[in-house]
């Protein structure tokens, strides 16, 4: 086992999972975190560097003689950072920017899917209202309409209302309008390095702000693992007829998949059939999906990375609920700054930082998703009831949380 120092970008709530999983794995020596929060510098070392400018996080990665760096979020793999960071000779964990198109545009995706004969809503993509309205009929209500570019999950719209689908459409310069997808949601990520893939649980996440999933689309507001109700075998076609064929597809075109899939799906009456892709780990999925995972981290992703993935990760047994704690006001207009009390983990929860500052001795909201309070057990009500229990003992004026998560 090499000692291994690392470097993970990103400053939410799934980075603080991955910083708290990574601090676990002996083989890590060394961790560093850019920009981080109040929590993340907890356990790892936190640096000031602009996540999006690609050559600051290569020149801090040399600095620090980083063995390998770990992209959090989408932006920074869209601006190109983990190429800067493969230039200077510093293996990644996440996927160049081309490859991150894939997440970037969703017209690349559709392309791709269709290449590679993955099951995903037919669909068109439009550069003119005639061309939007038109699709808009083809396929009929409910209507999806999404923005092609990154639109931080507020670039989609399902509608009824005809009226308000084509409005979306002239708002965008470019959409993918396509058949509505009837069937529960489930998310699967596949670690890849470039040639194998690796499956980690079954998660399902939260996205709607308010309880009965009422309200506008957020960052996502919960979640839990693994999905006792999915059917047997799921892991394994979703492995089979669709991370296998996209990363074929990827690497026919001279783009090499590294990094995490995340398939997002929709559990259909004809099958699972692909909703989105995304390029990173979920949040809040990681935050659960990491509580279980009982293969060190650290040696997983420099497996991946370095073109090296074996066996499939382990996963413990029982369940892991999360419940995120946003700002009032989220997701229109959160409020920032407000002071954290009660942040005490208990036997069985603890809180990950997903939006905070530290003044002094103080814990600061920073707006958004502040909170994700992570609860275990043998089953998922236990894991639920601890979760729960430690959201109840925590002070932030004004916030909110969903009352139904893993309900
Ligand atoms: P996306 O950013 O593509 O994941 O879309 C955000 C959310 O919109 C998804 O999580 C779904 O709940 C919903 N959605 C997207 N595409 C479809 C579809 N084809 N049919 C039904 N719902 C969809």
């Amino acid at each position: 086992m090499e000692p291994v120092r690392v470097l993970v970008i990103g400053s939410g709530g799934r980075e603080h999972a991955l910083c708290r999983s990574l601090k676990l794995d002996p083989q890590v020596t060394e961790l560093h975190c850019a920009p981080g929060n109040a929590g993340i510098e907890q356990v790892a070392t936190v640096h000031a560097v602009d996540p999006l400018d690609p050559a600051q996080v290569a020149g801090l990665a040399t600095r620090l003689r980083a063995d390998l760096v770990v992209v959090g979020p989408e932006a920074p793999l869209v601006a190109g950072v983990s190429d800067a960071v493969r230039e200077a000779g510093i293996a990644c964990f996440g996927p160049s920017r081309d490859a991150a198109m894939i997440e970037g545009s969703k017209a690349f995706a559709k392309e791709i899917m269709n290449a590679a004969d993955v099951p995903t809503a037919r669909a068109r993509t439009c550069s003119t209202e005639q061309e939007a309205a038109a699709a808009l009929d083809e396929f009929g209500a409910p209507y999806v309409v999404k923005d092609d570019g990154l639109a931080a999950g507020k670039g989609v719209v399902v509608t009824d209302d005809r009226e308000r689908a084509l409005a979306h459409a002239r708002a965008c310069e470019r959409v993918v309008i396509e058949e509505y997808l009837d069937g529960p949601e489930v998310s699967l990520f596949a670690l890849c390095d470039g040639s194998t893939a690796v499956p980690l649980q079954l998660a399902q996440d939260f996205k709607r702000a308010y309880d009965g999933d009422q309200g506008p689309n957020t960052g996502g507001m919960g979640a839990y693992t693994p999905l006792p109700w999915a059917p047997e075998g799921l892991t394994d076609q979703v492995m089979r007829e669709i991370v296998h064929p996209t990363m074929a597809e990827l690497s026919r075109r001279g783009l090499p998949y590294q990094g995490v899939l995340y398939v997002g799906l929709a559990l259909t009456a004809k099958g699972p059939k692909v909703v989105e892709f995304n390029a990173r780990f979920g949040d809040p999925e990681t935050e659960v999906l990491l509580d279980r995972l009982e293969t060190p981290l650290g040696g997983l992703l420099m497996a991946a990375a370095t073109g090296e993935l074996g066996l499939d990760p382990v996963f413990r047994p029982g369940a892991a609920v999360t419940v995120v704690i946003a700002a009032e006001g989220y997701p229109e207009a959160p409020v920032k700054g407000d002071p954290i009390t009660g942040l005490a983990d208990s036997e069985h929860a603890y809180v990950l930082h997903a939006g905070t500052t530290r003044d002094g001795e103080r814990v600061l909201s920073a707006g958004g998703r502040v909170l994700a309070v992570v609860g275990n057990g043998p089953d998922q009500e236990s894991a639920r009831a601890n979760a729960y229990g430690l959201v109840s003992r925590i002070g932030l004026r004004g916030s909110h949380h969903r009352t139904d998560i893993a309900l």
